[in-house]
């Protein structure tokens, strides 16, 4: 056996070893809820975010058409029924499952 196939072969091992452990550690890590995006918040105020689409302005928000919502963006993560979810244009924080903003996009 080579030098390099030693190393390879320890490596894996080490990996294989360490595994449950690897796997434990990300079962009981605390999982962090993103934070729920605000509409005051800069990168809201910025895309014309509205916590409930029922609340926009057709006359202000020209883009908006009724029955646009997170929910039926294509841009939205969140879990089905859930209240909120990631999206993919505010990194890091949550937006409302009723929410709607003008980069609304059709799934
Ligand atoms: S991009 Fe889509 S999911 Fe994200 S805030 Fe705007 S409407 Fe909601």
């Amino acid at each position: 056996m080579n030098k390099h196939a030693v190393l390879h072969n320890w490596t894996r091992r080490q990996f294989m070893t360490a595994l449950p452990a690897i796997g434990l550690a990300a079962w009981s890590a605390p999982v962090r809820a993103d934070a729920l995006l605000k509409e005051t918040d800069q990168e809201a105020l910025a895309m014309d975010y509205h916590a409930d689409a029922a609340k926009v302005d057709a006359a202000k928000s020209p883009k908006y058409k009724p029955g646009q919502t997170c929910t039926n963006c294509a841009l939205y993560f969140g879990d089905k029924g859930a209240a909120s979810g990631a999206c993919s244009l505010f990194m890091g924080k949550d937006v409302t499952a009723i929410g709607w903003c003008n980069a609304w996009e059709p799934k």
